[in-house]
């Protein structure tokens, strides 16, 4: 068998995270079994649907790199086929047309409720062998129902939940077609999954409810049912539903807030899915260990400083020059001046160590791109009798040190035994003079990057 598996997104809003968890699970067991992913977006809602989530969800979908072998496919392109369906089963009796109005679906309902019962369609318009049609009341336009079977149950085994039974009696003859002939939402579903030859269906749990449903509609088409999975919810910390109070939910803020799409994808993998004590895995590892089992059967929760620690891990690990393709441009716009200032690249190198994010990384780099202003109090406290002599034989010493932080060190190390002073003392003037600030990496490494001429000219200031 060949997996095909699909992400059916309806394009209501923005790609979240919860999408996002469902989408990297089918991905990625089609990426296991070499199997194809499908992309189809599901807009027949056309009140809902909009252009733009189309668009963020194909950008949510790009940055994580869960790229599609087929599609993406949109219904609402598929209007023709639904309805070629819906007649053939029309001709084949496994669908009836329907004259009740919603109002007299509506009463039957109620009916139903007060005499205890499941309120549902009670079959008024049903065929059946030896029963007699009321008459087709004049000006209305009928809705088409499937014939659900009466008796009996639908079973799957879901791959997750395990095996779920649901009684036929317990189920309506779904309305497959509107009165304007539109089909209804479980139906192109239906068609689609059948057409697309889905073998593997993984979703969130809010669609378990369908899945009979669908199942049905299958069995009556003579199609192969693919298998169930249904991935229960994501929920804040609080255990309530995932909201923006527990922090961003669209994937397509994170870039923006400066996280790495393999930090979101690492991220999301472990929530619902565990492979043992395994934290951290790469994609290609994940996809080599996804193969539906261990799926957890209860909620995952949302942990946000997670994904900020999994950020880091992987803000150490990326590449220098791709970081500088991240953070460049949010220097630039915060005014950082690069001429004269010390390689980029080598300020990530010492500061990507500390960041949860490449926004916090870009803040931090700031540090050595912008003129120190150190503020009056501070150069009291630190520019003192006891420091200004040592700071001055440092800058003496500096026009001729090899300008690498290991001279630079045993140097600055000298001045200090020669006056008799703790390191702090030099480092933090230093620091001061040389960034404005008091909190910096070590002043070693950050006096080797500015360079001899910088350094020189900002001491010079002050001392
Ligand atoms: N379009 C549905 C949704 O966005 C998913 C349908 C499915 O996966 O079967 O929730």
């Amino acid at each position: 068998m060949i997996v095909r598996t699909r992400f059916a997104p309806s394009p209501t809003g923005y790609l979240h995270l919860g999408g996002a968890r469902t989408a990297l699970f089918s991905w990625a067991y089609a990426r296991h079994f070499g199997g194809t992913f499908i992309l189809r977006i599901e807009d027949t809602d056309l009140e809902r649907s909009t252009p733009e989530a189309v668009e963020a969800i194909l950008q949510g979908m790009d940055w994580l790199g869960l790229s599609h072998d087929e599609g993406p496919f949109y219904q609402m392109q598929r209007m023709d086929r639904y309805r070629e369906v819906v007649a053939q089963m029309l001709a084949a009796g496994t669908a009836y047309y329907c004259y009740s109005s919603q109002e007299e679906v509506e009463a039957m309902r109620e009916r139903l409720r007060t005499a205890g019962e499941k309120p549902r369609y009670d079959g008024t318009w049903r065929p059946e062998a030896g029963k007699i049609l009321p008459a087709i009341p004049g000006g209305r336009k009928p809705v088409v129902r499937f014939k659900n079977p009466q008796d009996g149950d639908v079973s799957w085994d879901d791959v997750v939940k395990g095996t779920i039974t649901i009684s036929n009696r317990e189920m309506d003859d779904l309305v497959i077609a509107r009165p304007d002939g539109t089909p209804t939402y479980n139906f192109c579903v239906v068609i689609d999954d059948w057409d697309m030859q889905i073998t593997h269906v993984i979703r969130g749990d809010d669609h378990v409810n369908n899945t009979p449903r669908q199942i049905n509609i299958l069995k009556a088409l003579g199609a192969t049912l693919p298998l169930y999975g249904h991935v229960p919810m994501i929920l804040g910390a609080d255990g309530e539903k995932l909201s923006k109070r527990h922090g961003a939910v669209s994937v397509m803020d994170y870039p923006a807030q400066g996280y790495l799409p393999e930090a979101m994808l690492n991220y999301l993998a472990r929530l619902g899915w565990s492979h043992g004590d395994d934290e951290v895995f790469s994609i290609e590892q994940f996809c080599a260990w996804f193969d539906l089992d261990h799926l957890s059967k209860s909620p995952a929760q949302f942990n946000p400083e997670k994904l900020a620690w999994l950020n880091n891990h992987y803000i150490k690990l990326a590449d220098n020059a791709r970081l500088e393709g991240l953070v460049k441009p949010l220097m630039e716009k915060d005014g950082a001046d690069f001429v004269n200032a010390p390689d980029l690249q080598a300020v990530i190198g010492l500061m990507k160590e500390r960041v949860n994010t490449t926004n916090e990384l870009a803040d931090a780099a700031m540090l050595f791109y912008r003129t120190p202003e150190p503020t009056a109090d501070l150069l009291v406290q630190h520019l003192n009798e006891l420091s200004r002599p040592a700071l001055q034989d440092f800058a003496m010493r500096c026009q001729a040190v090899d300008w690498k932080k290991e001279a630079l060190s045993a140097m600055l190390k000298e001045v200090l035994a020669a006056h008799k002073l703790k390191m702090p003392q030099m480092a933090m003037p230093l620091r001061l003079l040389l960034t404005g600030q008091l909190h910096t990496p070590s002043i070693d490494a950050v006096i080797a990057l500015f360079g001899r001429e910088t350094v020189l000219a900002r001491m010079a200031k002050y001392i």
